[in-house]
């Protein structure tokens, strides 16, 4: 039970409705995490994520080569126990842009249908910006998101403020603002999860200011200042005396009868027992990849088959585009960047979605670029010039000298389908229940090629300003690759639309084929954006919850 899990228990154990909540990892409290900072155990060991020898997934390029499972952490990291992710995020929270809705009706609008390249299944979400927005403005109420409510000129319409003020403007942000305001762009505070000041949430929630220690990304919050599941939507649930969790209990199949569910099964992972749980409706929230996976391995909806193009489950599978980024080293300054919180930062977004004109660009869509003050951590954190060797005395010294002397300003590139990235069951690898895995099938693009060089090099104009010895570009992209981190913001599989023919779920996140079947999170992304998804998440979450309280009451499809 991660966000949306713990949204979906809240909502509708807050309207009456018995929800039984079921998660294979542990339980997980605030105090887990009380002096706790050690960048090993969590950021290196990955304490708080899915173990990999039970259960992971296969990866591949491309369909002519064998998928292999992916045993160690690297692209990706996966969340496990009670707040799922949700526990270890960095917290920032962006709201997609109305484009990112109606994408494809308004790619061919300015551009024609000749824009958009063969095989790129571009597609609209089935719901536009201002019906989302209700639902936006609940998360971020409930999370307490801290930002600026003016700041952004590119974003849709807000109905209210955020909740609380900006986080603190430290001096590294300050050069970022100047230096890109200078260039005639936006900057703005990255909206953030992790509290700018004591709050309450409209449910009688109370949390404590976030205290800026550093260990915020891949660590659980000492102070609940980070707005996880745990500190929030799960206590609320819990007061209703209608949310029973059942933790250690991994779901391995969804029981239908071809058009309903009539419940799940689960196996108790201590004892080994194999339970069966009844229900009149069934939620899933088990991130992307295992709401896809739980689905195939259930054989409930059609599968996608990538060469007829039909079906729907496991299509437009999407990721992001993160390598573009410019790194200024400084020789004569230090900066505090031990200190941060996950979501400290400025960004700017004149080059995301379509807000500049792709009339001569080889691709679409775009980045956010940002400068991201997260508390460096003391084993990761090596930085060297290109040149310096990678060992040795000489490497001990340079990376001692910019320890606190590097700044990165970097991008994060939205991620278009193309027919042939998709997710699919492994017809080799199992888990230690004997069901397949998931595969995964995707590479990077021209599109993602040349998108991260328009955008690097803007990075570094942006950096060159901010003053520093020199700067380094790096504006190429490799083919994907899953050892190195990227993000965890992957998406798409069970995609939302207006179309049973294209998308899975409906704009309730309700199956087209299962009208009791509510699949929630960032499978339903018909594409990636230029953004972190967790907000986008969140919204659909609420909407979610909206929806199966009318079908709870009247039945049939909603939309
Ligand atoms: C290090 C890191 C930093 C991030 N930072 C940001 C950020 O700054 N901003 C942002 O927007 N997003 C961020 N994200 C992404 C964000 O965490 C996710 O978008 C979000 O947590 C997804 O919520 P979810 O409820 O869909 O899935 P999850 O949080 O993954 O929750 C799913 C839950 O389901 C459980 N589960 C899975 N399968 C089963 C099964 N078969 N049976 C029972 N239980 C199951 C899992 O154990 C898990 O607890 C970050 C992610 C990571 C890993
Ligand atoms: S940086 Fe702030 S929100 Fe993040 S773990 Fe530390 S105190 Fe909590």
């Amino acid at each position: 039970m991660g966000w949306v899990g713990g949204i979906i228990a809240a909502e509708l154990t807050k309207a009456g409705i018995q929800v039984v909540g079921l998660e294979r990892g542990k339980s997980r409290s605030t105090e887990d995490y009380f002096m706790d900072h050690d960048e090993l155990r969590y950021a290196r060991r990955f304490e708080l994520m899915q173990d990999l020898s039970k259960e992971t997934i296969t990866f591949r390029n491309s369909e002519s080569m064998r998928a292999l499972p992916m045993r160690s952490y690297g692209s990706f990291l996966l969340g496990d126990g009670l707040g799922g992710a949700g526990s270890h995020w960095n917290g920032q929270t962006h709201r997609f842009l109305p484009y990112d809705f109606e994408i494809y009706n308004q790619t061919v609008e300015r551009y024609g249908k000749g824009k958009i390249p063969e095989g790129m299944q571009l597609q609209d979400w089935g719901i536009t910006y201002d019906e989302i927005e209700p639902y936006y403005d609940k998360f971020e109420q409930v999370a307490g998101i801290s930002g600026e409510s003016e700041a952004n000129p590119m974003l849709g319409k807000r109905s209210h403020p955020f909740p609380t003020p900006p986080m603190k403007k430290t001096p590294i942000l300050q050069r970022f603002e100047e230096a890109s305001k200078k260039l005639g762009y936006h900057p703005y505070m990255i909206p953030s999860a992790n509290l700018s000041e004591n709050y309450k949430n409209p449910d009688g929630i109370s949390r404590a200011a976030c205290q800026y220690c550093g260990f915020c990304e891949r660590f659980g919050c000492e102070y609940g200042a980070k707005a996880d599941p745990v500190v929030t939507v799960i206590p609320t649930a819990m007061a209703t005396g209608k949310l029973e969790v059942r933790t250690f209990s991994n779901v391995t199949e969804i029981l239908h009868d071809g058009k309903k569910a009539t419940g799940v099964v689960y196996i108790n992972t201590v004892t080994g027992e194999e339970v069966t749980q009844p229900a009149d409706v069934v939620v899933l929230g088990s991130f992307m990849l295992n709401n896809a996976r739980l689905l195939l391995n259930s054989k409930l909806g059609t599968p996608y088959n990538r060469k007829t193009g039909r079906g729907t489950i496991g299509r437009n599978y999407a990721y992001q585009v993160n390598s573009g980024r410019a790194v200024g080293f400084y020789d004569d300054e230090e900066f505090s960047t031990f200190m941060g919180a996950g979501a400290l930062g400025m960004e700017f977004d004149d080059f995301n979605g379509d807000n500049f004109d792709h009339s001569d660009l080889k691709f679409l869509h775009g980045a956010g670029i940002r400068i991201s003050q997260n508390g460096l951590r003391p084993i990761e954190n090596n930085p060297a010039p290109q040149g310096t060797p990678t060992w040795g005395k000489k490497w001990k010294e340079t990376t001692l000298k910019y320890a606190n002397r590097v700044l990165t300003v970097a991008t994060q590139g939205a991620s278009l389908p193309w027919k042939h990235h998709y997710l699919d069951l492994d017809p080799t690898y199992k888990d230690i229940y004997g069901k397949p895995l998931l595969r995964i099938t995707f590479d990077f693009e021209d599109q993602d090629r040349e998108l991260t060089k328009y955008l690097a090099d803007k990075a570094g104009e942006v950096m060159k300003e901010m003053g520093p010895s020199h700067v380094e570009i790096k504006d190429k992209l490799d083919p994907y690759n899953i050892v190195p981190y990227q993000s965890t913001h992957n998406t798409g599989g069970v995609i939302m639309g207006a179309d049973p023919e294209t998308s899975a779920v409906n704009s309730y996140l309700q199956m087209w084929e299962a009208e009791n079947v509510f699949v929630v999170g960032a499978s339903a992304f018909p594409h990636n954006s230029g953004y972190n998804p967790t907000d986008t998440v969140g919204a659909l979450s609420y909407r979610a919850a909206e929806g199966i309280q009318k079908y709870l009451k009247q039945g049939g499809m909603l939309v």
